[in-house]
Parts: C-alpha cells; structure tokens; sequence
C-alpha cells in the first residue's frame, strides 16, 4: 500500500528508523498480527541513510548465529526480509515531522507544512539511531569499512599487530585506543589539542599503556591509500607542518549524534540529546511512544543491544494497544 502525503490514514503501529532496533520492532509487531509500517529512510551520500550504521559496514563477526562472520549490508537485508516475510510495511521514505501533542500520533513525509498527516499512529516506535560524528574528509564514507572505523569494540579485531590511529581527546577515543592494544602492535592517538578532554582516569590509563602514543595539536588531512587505508596526512595545527602517518586502521572517535531533531520538544531527552527512557523499559514519558537502539542507547551502541530494545518495544507496544480497547 502507497504511503501517500497528506492522506492521515490510520495505524496501529508506525516505526521510524531501520536500523537493528527498527527492523526487530517491524519482525515482533508484523508476528503479533499489528501490521507495522515502517519508515526506513532515504539513501542519501551521508551516514544516514536505510538500514541504519550496519550499512556502512563490512564484516560483522560478534553478531550471534554467524558463525563465520556476515557483511553488515547483507545483515540488514536479512532483517529485512524477515519484517517484510510477516507483512510489516516498509516505505522508503524519510518522516518529515512527527505531532506527538495528540493521540494518534501524526508523522508526515514529504510536505512538513500539510494539514494532515501521511499516517496517524496509535503506537509509535522510534528507532532513528544515531551517527558517529566524522572528520568530513573526501572518500571518508568510502573508506569505513576499508581501515576505517568508528567503534573498536566491532572491528578491533581486525587489526591484529597493525599500527593503528585513534583520533579524537574525550573519554571515547581513550577507550577505543586502550582496548585497541588488545590488538595492535601501537596506537597513537591523534588529539588537535595538546591537552585531554577525557577524564583523568581514563587519561592515566591511555598515558601508562606502553602501546599507546600522542600526536598532539595534530588533524587528519587527508586518508591515504586507493581501496585500503595506508596512512594519513597530518598537519600539525601549531606549526603547520605536514606529515604522514603509516596506520592501516583509524579509529574516529570524536563524539556520537542521536537522530532526535524530529522529536525536539516532544519527548524527553538528555542534554546530548538522547532519547530517554523509562528503567528497564522502552517506554518514553508519552503513552505510546517507544523508543529503541541507538537513539536512546549512549552506551553499548551494539547491533545486538539494538535489536534488543527492538524486541522490548515491539512488546511493550503490543500491551500498550492491549491496554486501549
Ligand atoms: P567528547 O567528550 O565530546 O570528546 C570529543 C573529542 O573529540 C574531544 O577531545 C574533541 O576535541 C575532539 N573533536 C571533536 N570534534 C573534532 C574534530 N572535528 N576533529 C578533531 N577532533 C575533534 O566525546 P566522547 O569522547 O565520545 O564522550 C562523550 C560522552 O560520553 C562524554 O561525556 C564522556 O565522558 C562519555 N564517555 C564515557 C566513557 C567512560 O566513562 N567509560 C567512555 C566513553 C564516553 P576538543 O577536546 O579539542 O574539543
């Protein structure tokens, strides 16, 4: 069925976001009869885009049942595929304005400033994930996946005795560069600063780890290499000077940005604007609303946690409409 502007057709559930928590919310609530629809973005050259983060990646080896491994595209196909198996529908669509101040929900696409909704919800569940914040750098989108990275815990694994690059000076890119020693033969931690914003804990970790090693008042330039990365351009800030680093993994980890702006002033939120949560719960502040994986999550950010929450929203969303009639 279309999803047309404007038409105001009503639901039981709508889902925004295709992501592991997307997806898994669109698999329990298409079993439980509920006849999902969901809106799974548009592609587009940025990070944001269907399917969520897993897209841009290759090789997922900690996902449970694979055994050997599975490319993160071919993952979220399955995920799918299996939505779409038990009828939930997906629009390749991206919503343009939710109305959460009255019972159905209203979300919109195309067209932010029509009078009607495309779709009234009784339930909605929110799943717009979030984005790693990048250096903005040419090919850097190609290059994820290719020695680019943007979380450890998924592909440090990769880099077994490599000399890799953590870039960034906050609690993340102390984390990701100590447990890369896991692996690495060196890190060195590219900061643009010659000081620490991260935690002194977290300092005093990175600076006794013999592995680990500052390039401060630095920037990335530039990634190095055609399919693979074989290095970085770097320019020291001070003096201007260029150099090359040899590392064939580089970990950014500047920061995350949650996927909230279509919910400013309608739900609840952290100040770095995550959506919260009620305690063991995918439920918002707002009957009916339910938010799952990476936009309410600033901690395990994992596929499998993701598609967790997925299952608890699904759930709690299915007692919600219960609880209506
Ligand atoms: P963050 O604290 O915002 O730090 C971001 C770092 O990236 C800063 O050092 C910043 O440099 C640098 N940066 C930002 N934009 C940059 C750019 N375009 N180019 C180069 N460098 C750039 O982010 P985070 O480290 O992800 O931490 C987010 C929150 O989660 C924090 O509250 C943190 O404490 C928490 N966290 C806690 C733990 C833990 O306790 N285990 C682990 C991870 C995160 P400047 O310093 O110059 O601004």
């Amino acid at each position: 069925m279309p999803l047309l502007e404007g038409e105001g057709r009503e639901v039981d559930v709508a889902i925004i976001g295709s992501g592991p928590a997307g997806l898994t919310a669109a698999i329990y609530t298409a079993r439980a009869d509920l006849k999902p629809v969901v809106l799974e973005g548009e592609p587009s050259s940025t990070s944001d885009q269907p399917g969520g983060q897993l897209m841009l990646t290759t090789d997922v080896e900690n996902f449970p049942g694979f055994p050997e491994g599975v490319m993160g595209p071919e993952l979220m196909q399955r995920f799918r595929d299996q939505a779409e198996r038990f009828g939930a529908e997906i629009h390749t669509v991206k919503a343009s304005r939710v109305d959460l101040s009255q019972q159905p929900y209203g979300i919109w696409v195309g067209n932010a400033s029509a009078n009607e909704p495309a779709l009234r919800a009784k339930a909605l569940i929110v799943s717009t994930g979030a984005q790693s914040i990048m250096l903005d750098l040419d090919r850097e989108i190609n290059m994820v996946g290719h020695g680019l990275s943007t979380c450890a815990t998924c592909d440090g694994f990769f880099f077994r005795d490599q000399h890799i690059a953590v870039v960034g000076g906050g609690d993340s890119a102390m984390e990701e560069a100590t447990f890369l020693t896991r692996f690495a033969s060196k890190v060195t931690i590219i900061h643009r600063r010659d000081s620490l914003r991260a935690s002194k804990i977290m300092q005093q970790r990175a600076f006794s780890n013999e592995r680990i090693r500052f390039m401060w008042n630095s920037v990335v330039e530039a990634y190095l290499g055609d399919s693979a990365l074989s290095g970085l351009r770097i320019r020291n800030v001070n003096t201007n000077e260029i150099s090359v680093l040899d590392v064939t993994g580089c970990f950014i980890a500047i920061g995350h940005r949650p996927n909230t702006g279509l919910f400013a002033g309608q739900l609840p939120m952290k100040e770095s604007g995550y959506l919260l949560t009620k305690a063991n719960s995918a439920a918002t502040e707002l009957a009916g609303v339910f938010a799952c994986g990476d936009v309410q999550d600033d901690f395990y950010r994992q596929a499998i946690t993701a598609a967790g929450t997925g299952c608890m929203a699904a759930i709690e969303a299915e007692r919600y409409l219960e609880s209506l009639h």
